[in-house]
């Protein structure tokens, strides 16, 4: 096995070599690597303070985890060998990260299962790109007594693609190097998909990344697999180029592994539990929300542990649970807005809230309720918008409702109002609210009131899950 790290070597600076500013800018370098490696595989919460201080305990503890985790000596310190290893390419999945708390989920309840190649790199002929994931498929099948079948339109359990930076998922890819590719855990809509870096030069050799490799690794994943710490697995985080690729095979840990799951080719297959993923039926006549709110151009919908996802260019909903994309925030929550000018969205529990970018929660979160100016008889929320082109945030709670200015931070005078007053023929119980198309839309159990705040009038009152496609 041989690793690609040399050239990495020779981009080390020689420390004697620089002056003195030279070297403490490199120590600045090393520190900000560190950090963002340890964030983003390792579950550092981010807080540039806390890494500053070279002593932190938590600090030690995880490049301890991470030396430990990876194989390396275990000195709590970055040194030269654990750098190194940092600036290698690598799986985009963490080593700690929330996939392995799943519950329930790491596994396909079927043998058969579908995939499809939503689209080629240009890096190399279709062909070649078809043949590397028949290959990496072949892997996988050889050992368990699951088999693939390709798909050529429609919704495939294994959905490939390339994709460069933000690609609608979250998980932004980062160009060449480091992060070479990710995928999901065994479940329905986006759970069990694989998503390449294109920004990655993909081969058929080890002169580049070599796609047969990357795909078998990370087909690991879609198969429920998590990242293992032996170095001779195929399911180690770090890329290792094989000399000789033609005689690839798995380690006895992977085959142990994927046989825990599934049992071996000969076996039959276990009897699994019942899917446990939808415990709410979007169609239900019956169905409240617990909070809505925009992020990015889409609407989430929060109901107990799990969310769905509306994105306008799939009119069809994903469901997921809160935890597989902020393994931070609780459950059931009372209210979420989007503030678009500070591509931020608050969640509000009880008497605390929390400020989101994408899927990552931002540090200095929690917070108490009460730092945006609510009297201190107020326990919780129920609800939250905020007026994009006017700057103001509404909260309602009970059956009054305060305005918040997002220019000067503050809560305006003359609040709380009656919600009846100001918002007539909509319920004064409001669990959530969403702003779309010009109109205020209140949920209120499964009724949904449509107001117009030109005509202050209710426009039309429809089902709470019309925005599922029910
Ligand atoms: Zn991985
Ligand atoms: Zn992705």
């Amino acid at each position: 096995m041989m690793h690609l790290a040399f050239l990495v070597l020779l981009c080390l600076p020689v420390c004697s070599a620089y002056p003195l500013s030279g070297a403490a800018k490199e120590e600045d370098s090393n520190r900000d690597l560190a950090q963002q490696y340890l964030e983003k595989y390792y579950n550092l919460e981010k807080d540039v303070k806390q890494f500053r201080r070279k002593d932190s305990n938590l600090i030690v503890k995880k490049i301890q985890g991470m030396q430990k985790f990876l194989g390396l000596e275990v000195t709590g310190k970055l040194d030269t060998d654990t750098l190194e290893v940092m600036r290698k390419p690598r799986c985009g999945v963490p080593d700690v990260g929330h996939f392995s708390s799943f519950p329930g989920m790491p596994k396909w309840r079927k043998t058969h299962l579908t995939y499809r190649i939503v689209n080629h790199t240009p890096d190399l002929p279709r062909d070649a790109v078809d043949s590397a994931i028949e290959k990496a498929l072949k892997v996988w099948e050889e050992v368990t007594p699951l088999t693939f079948s390709r798909l050529y339109e429609g919704e495939a359990d294994i959905m490939i693609s390339f994709a460069v930076k933000e690609h609608g998922d979250f998980y932004s890819f980062d160009g060449p190097g480091h992060s070479l590719a990710h995928a999901y855990p065994p479940g329905p809509g986006l759970y069990g998909d694989i998503h390449f870096d294109d920004d990655e030069k993909w081969t058929e050799d080890a002169s580049g990344t070599n796609l047969f490799l990357v795909a078998a690794h990370e087909l690991g994943h879609s198969l429920g697999l998590f990242h293992s710490a032996n170095t001779e697995a195929l399911m180690y985080p770090l890329y290792n180029s094989f000399t000789e690729l033609a005689q690839f095979r798995l380690s006895q840990d992977d085959v142990n592994g994927i046989q825990s799951l599934y049992g071996d080719p000969q076996e039959s297959f276990p009897v699994l539990p019942k899917e446990p993923l939808v415990p709410t039926k979007s169609c239900d006549p019956a169905l409240s929300f617990d909070a809505i709110s925009t992020l990015r151009g889409e609407y989430l919908f929060f109901k107990d542990r799990y969310f769905w996802r509306r994105s306008h260019w799939n009119p069809e909903p994903e469901f997921h649970l809160i935890s597989a994309f902020w393994p931070s925030l609780p459950s059931y929550l009372d209210a979420a807005y989007e503030v678009n000018s500070r591509d931020t969205v608050f969640i509000f529990k009880g008497n605390e809230f929390w400020a989101i970018r994408g899927n990552e929660v931002q540090a200095g979160y929690p917070r108490g309720i009460h730092t945006l100016g609510f009297p201190s008889t107020i326990r919780k929320i129920d609800a939250a918008v905020s007026d994009k082109e006017k700057k103001k945030t509404y909260f309602f709670a009970e059956d009054k409702y305060w305005r918040f200015d997002e220019n000067s931070q503050s809560m305006e005078q003359g609040f709380p109002r009656l919600i009846a007053d100001d918002f007539p023929g909509v319920e004064p119980k409001v669990d959530a609210v969403l702003q779309a198309f010009g109109f205020f839309y209140f949920f209120s159990g499964s009724s949904q009131f449509e107001f117009d705040p030109n005509a202050r009038m209710v426009t039309h009152i429809l089902k709470s899950n019309s925005w599922l496609h029910c």
